[in-house]
């Protein structure tokens, strides 16, 4: 039995030491991606309801790995996260996402916002403000080109720095959306308080035709409204999600069913056609 023992603890042991290792041998490709531009930026259109019109794309990071091909954000920025390379990771989204937005409108392509995700370590950097400031400079974007979306979970309390981050990027006049509504403790105090023009719902929320999340998608559009706030429904893949958003006044709509996100060569034609 004692022995039994030891080779489960030295099981479990090296399977840490496997996974330390695999985080170390990401965290060292992590930085190589940066430094040999690995990463790119897919943008995903966002339709308004009631003009049909475009208005917006949603910047969605892509690691083009040179071995292992395409690999999605959701296997990285966790990690990126933790050991604090997110930092470096969205300056490139930010001024990246910047850069081509002012692209195609210098190209003479109707001008629309472009959304990019703070995480919440970029969120709570102490010049936040300022890079953005540098970037829309360094861009020549205007600032009402530039929507940033951030989590409910990193807006949802009161410390006093994070209301004034807010006022001041509005005060800038870019504009702030809170993604994933809906999927953490929202607390509609603070909802009342924040200075954010739009709420993303998230797509759980559209994934069955329950009754409950149709009650509940058109509240939050009910409340949104009386607050000034849009809407923005993502992660729509059907025309039955489609038809009963327009039908309850959604402001927005992002999804597979209009479109999938674009390397940005492939948006070209998306807005002549627009
Ligand atoms: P998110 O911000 O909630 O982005 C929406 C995700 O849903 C995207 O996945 C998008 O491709 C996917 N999606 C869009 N339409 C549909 C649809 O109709 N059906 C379904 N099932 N999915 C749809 P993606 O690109 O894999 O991104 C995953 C997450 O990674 C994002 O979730 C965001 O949290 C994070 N992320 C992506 N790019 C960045 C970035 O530049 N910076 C940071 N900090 N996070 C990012
Ligand atoms: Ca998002
Ligand atoms: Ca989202
Ligand atoms: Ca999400």
């Amino acid at each position: 039995i004692k022995e039994k023992h030891r080779n489960n603890y030295n099981l479990f042991e090296s399977s840490i030491s496997e996974n330390f290792k695999m985080m170390l041998t990401m965290e060292t490709e992590l930085r190589k991606a940066l430094k040999e531009k690995q990463f790119e930026l897919h943008y995903q259109p966002q339709k308004n309801l009631s003009s049909g019109k475009v208005v917006g794309l949603e910047a969605l990071i892509r690691w083009n790995h040179p071995e292992k091909g395409y690999i999605s954000p959701g296997d990285f920025i966790p990690l990126a996260e933790k050991t604090g390379l997110i930092i470096e990771i969205g300056d490139w989204v930010l001024y990246e996402a910047c850069r081509q937005n002012k692209e195609w409108q210098d190209a003479g392509y109707e001008p629309v916002t472009v959304s990019v995700n703070l995480s919440a370590k970029q969120f709570h950097q102490r010049n936040l403000v300022d890079k953005v400031k540098q970037v829309l400079n360094k861009t020549g974007l205007e600032p009402h080109y530039l929507d940033l979306e951030i989590t409910e979970s990193m807006a949802m309390s009161n410390e006093e720095d994070i209301l004034k981050t807010l006022h001041d990027l509005r005060d800038l006049g870019v504009f702030v959306s809170i993604d994933d509504f809906g999927t953490g403790y929202s607390s509609f105090k603070y909802l009342s308080i924040f200075p954010v023009t739009k709420l993303k719902i998230d797509k759980m929320f559209l994934n069955d035709a329950q009754k409950e999340n149709k009650a509940i998608v058109k509240s939050i559009i009910h409340m949104s409204h009386s607050l000034d706030m849009k809407v923005i429904a993502e992660g729509v893949e059907t025309v039955d999600q489609l038809l009963f958003l327009a039908g309850v006044e959604c402001d927005e709509m992002q999804g597979f069913y209009f479109s999938k996100p674009l390397p940005p060569e492939k948006l070209n034609n998306f807005f002549i056609e627009v």
